[in-house]
């Protein structure tokens, strides 16, 4: 789908626009650039950005919302994303009423209600990656052998992993799993928040977080909210998938990871901030000329940056 400003586009037609519910492209930078080169930029233009002339602001809305980058938010979140590159005046009513008219949007999201809130707040985490929560979506259509969804939550920064499953694991399935990809990554966690499914009531489960020096923390059967966290994300990644594979429903699992990337890379209505970049200190640029805004003269201005948005994110939490 790329195509560069410098070469003549392919206009030939693979499958029509109205059938890609998530394209996922970045030709709409050159096509904006472009533009740009034959009209004068407002002054009050952020540095940086991209001013979109009224004939392409419903294709720039149609990327910010429901490209494979994005997944579908709300507004704030469709705002931010848009609002990486591009501006205009009266965006923010644009993004508004792009978002309350998407077919998709209305479709796919029954309610719009905040899931339930923790009855009792847990301990606010110190770093990224040390307090985690897990659970399962599963009666997913069968979508390349997997029916089961197995999503990790960092409590700090509320960076979301997600494993397409066959079926629920076991136990010892569930602690090599998220050794083999999450603890490889981001280190051993302080405490691991769960349900109590047959995995994490294991015997098994128990031993295996007090080797790795993690608390196994059981949410009560009666009060399941306490895991209020990856219920929300469960949620998220519900509608998300939805929102992709509305019209193939067993498609499901090739969507995962763009549900994951736009979760990751939106910011969280915790802490304000993507939960990239608690963990990283920066946002992943969309675009080359987003470079510079995320380059770091040296490895301890990195390390400052990251210390930075940490006390940002914690303050937020607090
Ligand atoms: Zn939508």
């Amino acid at each position: 789908m790329y195509s560069s400003a410098d070469l003549p586009v392919d206009e030939s037609v693979i499958l029509a626009p109205e059938r890609v519910l998530g394209a996922f492209t970045w030709s709409i930078e050159s096509k904006v650039r472009s533009a740009n080169r034959s009209i004068a930029s407002p002054a009050a233009l952020p540095p940086n950005r991209l001013f979109v002339p009224p004939e392409l602001r419903s294709e720039v809305l149609q990327w910010g919302h429901s490209s494979l980058l994005s997944c579908h938010p709300g507004v704030k979140r469709t705002l931010f994303r848009v609002t990486e590159r591009f501006w205009w005046p009266e965006m923010k009513k644009d993004v508004s009423e792009f978002v309350s008219a998407c077919s998709v949007c209305a479709q796919q999201k029954s309610s719009n209600a905040p899931p339930a809130g923790l009855l009792q707040p847990l301990p606010i985490p110190q770093r990224p990656w040390s307090e985690i929560s897990v659970d399962f979506v599963t009666g997913l259509p069968e979508s390349q052998g997997n029916t089961v969804v197995l999503t990790v939550v960092d409590r700090f920064s509320k960076m979301t992993k997600f494993f397409a499953l066959p079926k629920l694991p076991t136990a010892k399935q569930t602690a090599e799993l998220l050794t083999t990809h999450l603890f490889k990554d981001f280190g051993f966690p302080q405490s691991i928040l769960s349900d109590r499914g047959p995995q994490f009531v294991a015997q098994f489960w128990r031993a295996f977080c007090v080797l790795i020096g993690a608390e196994p923390n059981l949410t009560s059967g009666y009060h399941p909210q306490s895991n209020g966290q990856t219920e929300r994300v469960n949620q998220d990644l519900e509608t998300g998938l939805r929102c992709l594979s509305g019209q193939n429903p067993s498609s499901w699992s090739r969507s995962l990871p763009w549900v994951e990337y736009a979760h990751n890379t939106l910011p969280s209505a915790s802490t304000g901030l993507t939960p990239f970049q608690v963990v990283f200190g920066y946002q992943p640029p969309l675009f080359q000329s987003l470079e510079k805004e995320v380059a770091v003269p040296s490895a301890a201005a990195m390390v400052r940056r990251c210390k930075g948005m940490w006390i940002r994110a914690r303050a937020a939490l607090l």
